[in-house]
């Protein structure tokens, strides 16, 4: 396909808001090419690449708009002074390039913007620059809108992986939805999915299995108030401590390993002292351990709060952080091992087959949770008391019948944590999607309240729940200002519904972690709204931490909301 096609369906995604209309628009695209399967879902995404492995292009607003000069002919300073008019540089090319350009494919475009992320070393910058001068070159005005966007990380269509997932169904005359959500979940790249299902059909997304080096999407847990109702509910479990640390998700391949978090990142970089402990300790060839990172004193024999554990991730200064905060892994799941994907044997099993491949070591770094296998509510209070006695948040208690359903939120997990018994007292992970500037003391730091949301992960969307005004310090407040205005964008993102306007609108980046006291009915909010009845909302909410770890579709779901309301009413 030619890239001018693609952008023409860019148009006419960003021309409606309808979900619908999206998803058809998206199944015609693929039907239509392919070829291009491989790579399409990544350009709607405005990205060169699967979620682990996105390369930079390297290019900040400077340079592109030195390459846009460079390719029309025009004095810098006038790129920037109508950049300054339209506030926006892709339609600063638009005006700039003739109408129609050269004949380039969907794919050549891909190709140059590859290789201007690959250019590194001596002179990267001006190869950079005139790489994207030439491509700039060839393309006509419509063309040049995009890809200039894409450059600059801006393209934002708004179209989540679940849209993506309905197209492809769509794209092969209504395939189940299932068999490309499990492909998607255990490869974590919508790009061999689409590829797999529309070279080679339905039937050969069951060739799609783990692999080391390719994350796989994260179970996550449900939750339970009590010991009572997880046995109850359970019946007999499997019962872990909670580790409040990053979850990771261990690769290893021979001598290779990779560290990836549940946000789909690469993160090898950051923790050599894991990634050397997965070497010496795990005894297979190949195995995929699913996990929790967190910072521990050895000397005071404690682990230390999330907040430390999370500075870690830094790329800077990274062997002074490995002395500063020491961190332990605890393993708690097996996916893989030497070629057998473990994703659907129950958990009991693949619980005890991690225990045979880790060579435990009380001072390593690398250990496996332990497990209180139980049937008795008493015994397992008894359990979280001790935990939580030692500093810990809670358990997980797991169902030992269960798959490991990558992706999904199931009661096959449920947490039980502290403060549970208590009113609400709960955190909710929410999606920021816009802010108000704020009153009084407040409109000196520029930024007042948080429009907040949950996400719905059937209809893609995300529906407000909560106006959030403290919990954070001045600094962090405007530190959290300033990344907000680099995701800002004009008008209600397409994929938000709500009934509140506020001062500024965001894309959905940022997750933030929020406490409140109880959730009730409210007329101002979309989650949780059926016609006339009103949403629901959180009262008394204060951001308890940001949680950089989290994906916006990670965010608590509407659903869970809902439930929650029904089970305290
Ligand atoms: P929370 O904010 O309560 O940690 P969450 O949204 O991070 O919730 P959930 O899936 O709801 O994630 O809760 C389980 C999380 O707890 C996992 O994502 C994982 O990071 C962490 N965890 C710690 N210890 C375990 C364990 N033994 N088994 C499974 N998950 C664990």
């Amino acid at each position: 396909m030619e890239f001018s096609e693609l952008a023409r369906v860019f148009q006419a995604i960003e021309a409606t808001r309808r979900r619908l209309e999206i998803t058809a628009l998206l199944a015609d695209l693929f039907r239509r090419a392919p070829e291009d399967a491989d790579i399409l879902p990544y350009l709607l995404q405005g990205r060169l690449g699967p979620p682990y492995a996105t390369p930079d292009l390297g290019m900040d607003e400077r340079r592109i708009a030195q390459a846009l000069a460079e390719a029309t002919g025009t004095e810098v300073e006038e790129v920037w002074r109508r950049y300054g008019e339209l506030g926006d540089l892709g339609l600063v090319a638009e005006a700039l390039l003739p109408t129609t350009g050269e004949p380039v494919t969907v794919r050549a475009v891909f190709a140059d913007l590859r290789a201007i992320a690959a250019a590194s070393g001596k002179g990267a910058q001006e190869r950079k620059i005139a790489l994207f001068r030439d491509l700039l070159r060839r393309l006509g005005a419509r063309a040049a809108r995009y890809v200039v966007r894409i450059a600059q990380g801006r393209l934002r269509l708004q179209v989540g992986d679940a849209t993506i997932v309905d197209a492809l169904a769509a794209a092969c005359d209504g395939a189940p939805r299932a068999p490309i959500e499990r492909a998607y979940a255990l490869s974590a790249d919508l790009g061999l999915v689409a590829r797999t299902l529309l070279a080679d059909g339905p039937a050969a997304l069951a060739r799609i299995h783990p692999t080391p080096g390719r994350p796989v999407l994260s179970a996550l847990a449900e939750r339970l108030p009590t010991p009572q109702a997880v046995i109850q509910k359970l019946g007999r479990v499997l019962a872990e401590p909670k580790y409040d640390g990053l979850r990771l998700q261990a690769h290893k391949r021979a001598e290779q390993v990779w560290l990836f978090s549940r946000r789909l990142e690469d993160l090898t970089h950051a923790f050599p002292d894991i990634a050397r402990a997965v070497r010496q300790q795990v005894r297979a060839d190949e195995a995929i351990l699913d996990g929790e990172a967190v910072g521990y004193d050895p000397r005071r024999q404690r682990f230390l709060p999330f907040q430390q554990t999370v500075r870690r991730r830094r790329k800077h200064g990274v062997e002074a952080m490995e002395l500063l905060f020491p961190l332990r892994y605890y393993a708690f799941d097996l996916l893989y091992l030497d070629g057998a994907d473990y994703t659907s044997l129950p958990q009991e099993e693949r619980s005890r087959r991690l225990r045979d491949i880790l060579r435990e070591q009380p001072e390593g770094i690398l250990h496996v949770a332990p497990q209180l296998v139980t049937a008795d509510a008493a015994e397992l209070g008894r359990f979280f008391d001790e935990t939580v006695g030692r500093g810990l948040e809670g358990l997980v208690v797991k169902r030992p019948d269960a798959p490991y359903h990558a992706g999904a939120r199931e009661f096959n997990w449920v947490k039980l944590k502290r403060g549970y018994q208590r009113a609400l007292a709960d955190t909710f992970d929410l999606v920021i999607v816009g802010y108000d500037r704020g009153r009084g003391k407040r409109a000196r730091l520029g930024i007042g309240s948080l429009l907040c949301a949950v996400y719905d992960p059937e209809q893609d969307r995300f529906r407000t729940v909560s106006r959030v005004g403290s919990g954070l310090s001045d600094d962090e407040w405007v530190e959290l200002r300033d990344r907000l205005d680099a995701v800002r964008v004009d008008a209600r993102p397409g994929r938000v519904e709500s009934l509140i306007t506020p001062d500024v609108w965001v894309e959905p980046t940022y997750v933030v972690e929020v406490i409140a006291a109880e959730i009730t009915r409210s007329p101002l909010h979309t989650c949780g709204k059926v016609d006339a009845q009103p949403g629901f909302a959180l009262r008394f909410p204060r951001v308890a931490s940001i949680r950089f770890d989290r994906r916006p579709e990670d965010a608590t779901t509407e659903a869970e909301i809902v439930r929650l309301y029904s089970l305290r009413a």
